[in-house]
């Protein structure tokens, strides 16, 4: 079994702005592929 996927069965990123890993969630679904920044605060 590949142990890279999660159990949402997507791939941790790296915020690009604090450097900490986080996985995927719900709210992300329709825009993953775009999503950069593990919280609202690191977006902004
Ligand atoms: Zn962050």
């Amino acid at each position: 079994m590949p142990a890279a996927k999660t159990k949402n069965g997507f791939e941790p990123k790296i915020c690009e702005r604090c450097g900490l890993p986080f996985e995927w969630r719900k709210k992300w679904a329709r825009d993953w592929a775009n999503v950069k920044y593990c919280s609202q605060k690191c977006r902004g």
